[in-house]
């Protein structure tokens, strides 16, 4: 049923530039290959979390994810222990939660009491919705979509400002309840992956982690976000995440403040793009063209991605761009994105020798 609708991600497995990008994702996708949370499942952790100070639980999270990395490369099979990796990333980000630094915002707010931060999320992970999106790229459909409510970032043009910025609207929702909600999906609805948004899901970092401690089925894990994590957040991703559908939108800091209200973006987003290749985990980069900010913002992204991450790259270069909530009040935003900006950002991008281009 679902192929009637989007035929292309019958294909979209075959495709060579989605083979060269994503090749660990389409094995867990088919499930001939274990997703890293299931790695990171089977390293064991002895001691006793709730007795633990949270510095020497980070000392504790280095020395596992040494272990995490060798099983990564050669995996042993055998029973899961009760305790593992993934329950002491959930029992750090639980500590966080008193201070959050999930994101390089670092509100240090304590949300277990009820404080808000840049974000507005508080100690619950509010669900606004989870279906199987049809809509996503072709290797990402069917995709079981979780948008949490809250975010990091203003964006004076989002799409999903009801989902971004009214936390209150979503339901609380817990990692027991996301398992059995991506357990149903994998299985009935033959989900390829499960696909972690919002909003944007750092907020709910903790109450993703917690789902993974539950989940119970083999499924690549999508991380759609803005890259806004801080460090320790990037950190306790590692070994949870497969896949980073990263949304780089800036090219200039000025832009990125007067947009989204984000102080040093391009050093932050770039520096989480390059953590995520060292975690060994998979990048799509979607890049969302804004009229009027081609020269400022789309040459920059893909000068950048061509440097840094090389020209196989797998970009989606977006010319979807609406006005939506306060675009109107930003001149130049008003408009959607001319047939000439594409063709400029395009052209710029194969001129870069960026081949692996979705839809293209
Ligand atoms: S997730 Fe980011 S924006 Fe939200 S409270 Fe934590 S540090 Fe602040």
């Amino acid at each position: 049923m679902h192929w009637l609708i989007r035929p292309d991600a019958v294909t979209a497995f075959s495709d060579r530039g989605v083979r060269r990008a994503l090749s660990g994702y389409i094995e867990v996708a088919e499930d001939r290959r274990e997703a890293n949370f299931r790695v990171a499942r089977m390293v064991a952790v002895e001691d006793e979390l709730g007795e633990m100070q949270v510095e020497e639980l980070w000392r504790l999270h280095s020395e596992l994810m040494q272990r995490y990395r060798r099983l990564r490369k050669s995996p042993e099979g055998g029973e899961a222990p009760e305790r593992s990796l993934l329950h002491l990333k959930h029992a750090i980000a639980l500590k966080m939660l008193e201070r959050c630094e999930f994101c390089e915002r670092r509100c240090r707010c304590n949300r277990r009491r009820g404080e808000l931060g840049f974000c507005g999320t508080g100690a619950e992970a509010r669900l606004s919705s989870e279906f199987i999106h049809m809509g996503e790229e072709a290797c990402m459909v069917p995709s079981h979509t979780i948008f949490f409510t809250g975010c990091n970032f203003y964006c004076v043009y989002c799409q999903n400002w009801t989902i971004s910025r009214q936390v209150e609207k979503g339901t609380p929702v817990t990692g027991g309840m996301l398992a059995e909600m991506v357990e149903r999906r994998r299985l009935g609805d033959k989900s390829r992956n499960v696909n972690l948004v919002g909003g944007d899901p750092t907020p709910s970092m903790h109450v993703a982690l917690e789902m993974l401690c539950h989940l119970r089925v083999n499924i690549p894990v999508v991380w759609n976000s803005n890259m806004y994590m801080s460090e320790k957040g990037m950190s306790l991703l590692e070994g949870a995440v497969d896949v980073y559908l990263a949304d780089f939108k800036y090219g200039s800091d000025e832009c990125a403040l007067e947009l989204s209200r984000a102080e040093r973006y391009f050093e932050v987003v770039t520096r989480n793009l390059l953590a995520a290749r060292v975690q060994g985990a998979e990048l799509l980069i979607r890049h969302l063209v804004l009229p009027g900010h081609v020269d400022c913002c789309t040459k920059r992204v893909l000068e950048w991605v061509a440097e840094n991450l090389g020209n196989s790259a797998r970009l989606n270069i977006m010319p979807q761009y609406r006005p939506e909530f306060e675009a109107y009040r930003h001149r130049g935003l008003t408009r959607r994105v001319s047939k000439a900006e594409m063709r400029e950002a395009m052209d710029y991008a194969r001129e870069l020798g960026l081949w692996n281009l979705e839809g293209w």
